[in-house]
């Protein structure tokens, strides 16, 4: 029995996590689903998107089950997930983006993993308002150290990269991709000239790749990545990115596979991981039995696999498989055909039928 943590989150959120349990409990595999709270729900409730609660709940967890959770343009809180990635020390968010035969794409054959840090780059660093004391005590002390001469009236972004939190990503990577039959990993940052964070970054994991003879490591410069991505995708195995690059490259790569729907992830810590899909709240679908479940069912398998319960794990991901592939039971940014669209429920209890009929 594995105690999982849920956070059906907002929006779309608590329709796909619902899906998402129904396809898993489908496998036989036993869990103990907590459902806790997080995100503008739980600050419309707590006054708190991230309540010592639930925090407390996942780290007690064998692994949480995340739905998106929103942070409102305009809203009077950080955003939720990057708090509680901070509070977790969760340091490798991975995003597999396979092209599932049946998804409507030039791209077919693509399957590629994104792996990027989200303790460092700006999430290590900060945010400051324009005007505010923070960035102007900044900008006055960068004037006196460094000559800089920023205008008083800039907002300031600040991004952090360290030799430690790059080569625990980077070993982080290479095991992934040795545990997962992966041979590439592909560094991708903007090296040269005096850009020293990304400098280091390729630095430290060309030194880390030695440890790992058997996977192939190589740089490439980020912009020329994105450029390859929308050419021939099918060329990368495993990409290593900083935090912003990263996110950036997820939404691409989400693109390139069906779209938001398709694109599962989870963020991984030393001892915990969370398992959330790579789209968000989706308020204008809110409660309307129209979002793509299986970004989530998908997480879900990656969920299945950190538990060790891999046959399962293949089980789910060879539902969702055939179930696009025959492109009969889909949701409206899938389905083939206006017969084939249906609602999330009903797509989640056909995935769950499928699995059911497959050997445990
Ligand atoms: P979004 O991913 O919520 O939605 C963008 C569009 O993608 C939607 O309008 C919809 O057309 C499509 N889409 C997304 N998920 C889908 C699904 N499962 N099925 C079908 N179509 C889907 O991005 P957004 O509108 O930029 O963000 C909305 C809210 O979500 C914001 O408050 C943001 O902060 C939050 N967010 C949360 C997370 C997270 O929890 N990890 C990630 C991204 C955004």
């Amino acid at each position: 029995m594995y105690n999982i943590t849920v956070i059906p989150g907002d929006g779309i959120g608590p329709e796909v996590t619902e899906a998402t349990l129904a396809v898993l409990a489908a496998t036989g595999v036993s869990f103990n689903w907590q459902r806790v709270e997080m995100g503008h729900v739980a600050w419309e409730r707590f006054g708190n998107p991230v309540p010592a609660e639930t925090v407390a709940a996942m780290r007690k967890s064998d692994a949480c089950l995340k739905g998106p959770c929103a942070t409102p343009a305009g809203a009077p809180f950080r955003s939720p997930n990057v708090t509680v990635r901070l509070e977790l020390d969760l340091f490798a968010s991975v995003r597999p983006c396979k092209a599932y035969p049946g998804v409507r794409t030039p791209f077919a054959g693509t399957d590629l993993v994104v792996i990027r840090g989200i303790t460092e780059d700006k999430a290590g660093g900060g945010q400051f308002a324009a005007g505010g004391p923070e960035a102007r005590a900044i900008i006055e002390a960068l004037a006196n150290v460094a000559g800089k001469r920023i205008p008083a009236a800039a907002a300031l972004s600040l991004a952090t990269c360290t030799e430690m939190g790059t080569a625990r990503l980077a070993r982080f990577a290479f095991d992934y991709a040795r545990r997962n039959g992966r041979h590439r990993v592909t560094v991708g940052v903007k090296g040269g000239g005096a850009n020293h964070m990304e400098a280091l970054f390729w630095q430290v994991c060309q030194e880390k790749s030695k440890e790992y003879p058997d996977i192939e490591c190589e740089y490439e410069a980020i912009d020329v990545i994105f450029l390859q991505l929308v050419r021939r995708p099918q060329q990368f195995d495993v990409l290593l990115v900083p935090g912003n690059y990263g996110g950036l490259l997820s939404g691409v790569c989400a693109g390139l596979v069906g779209g938001l729907g398709m694109a599962g992830g989870a963020n991984y810590g030393d001892s915990l991981a969370v398992f959330e899909a790579a789209h968000g709240s989706a308020p204008k679908y809110t409660g309307q039995n129209k979002a793509n479940p299986m970004a989530l069912i998908l997480s879900g398998a990656l969920m299945l696999r950190y538990l060790g319960e891999c046959r399962a794990a293949e089980r789910v991901e060879a539902a969702v498989s055939a179930q696009v592939s025959e492109g009969k039971c889909l949701t409206y940014d899938l389905a083939p055909t206006p017969e084939a669209i249906h609602g999330t429920r009903e797509v989640a209890a056909e995935l769950a039928r499928r699995v059911r009929g497959t050997k445990g």
